[in-house]
């Protein structure tokens, strides 16, 4: 019986860690989003800014849906950002940089995904499955914009400068 309680704390545990990772990340992911939302709106382009904007808000749900599972299986949700945010980055690289952030965060969570599963944990897994639809979204998003900066370039830009969406 001690043995196996040992094994069931190993494996919360194990759960418990990797959600953690999942936070730090996504705690990088909402300041480095916000840091961009500024920039662009600085740049004079609101309506891309409202758009990081709007997915850091995402982010932080993110954030927040892993800390209430870590406290579930009480656990303590951190507070360290996995990143460091870059800073006055260029209208044209924000798109492509994010694009790889939310691929590289997209591999991370199918790993999570499998140790969950391979810990006995499907609650936690669905949770990761559902985040990882939400990040194939913004990588889609990251992924077009890229592609329309590249391939139209300034008329594509000149389009982003007049209110901002929604
Ligand atoms: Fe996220
Ligand atoms: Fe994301």
């Amino acid at each position: 019986m001690a043995a196996t309680n040992m094994n069931k704390d190993k494996r919360k545990k194990a759960v418990i860690d990797a959600l953690n990772q999942a936070r730090s990340s996504e705690l990088h992911a909402i300041h480095q989003y916000m840091n961009q939302h500024y920039t662009l709106d600085d740049m004079d382009y609101p309506k891309l800014a409202s758009k990081l904007r709007e997915i850091a808000i995402d982010e932080m749900r993110h954030a927040e849906d892993f800390a209430e599972r870590i406290k579930d299986l009480d656990g303590e949700p951190t507070a360290e950002f996995s990143e460091k945010v870059v800073k006055r980055q260029d209208v044209r690289e924000i798109f492509g940089f994010d694009a790889k952030l939310e691929d590289a965060t997209m591999d991370m969570y199918n790993k999570f995904w499998e140790l969950c599963r391979e810990n006995g944990d499907m609650l936690t897994a669905s949770i990761f499955e559902r985040i990882i639809g939400e990040e194939q979204a913004h990588f889609d998003y990251f992924d077009d914009t890229d592609t329309h900066i590249k391939e139209l370039g300034e008329s594509f830009l000149a389009r982003q400068t007049e209110g901002a969406a929604d």
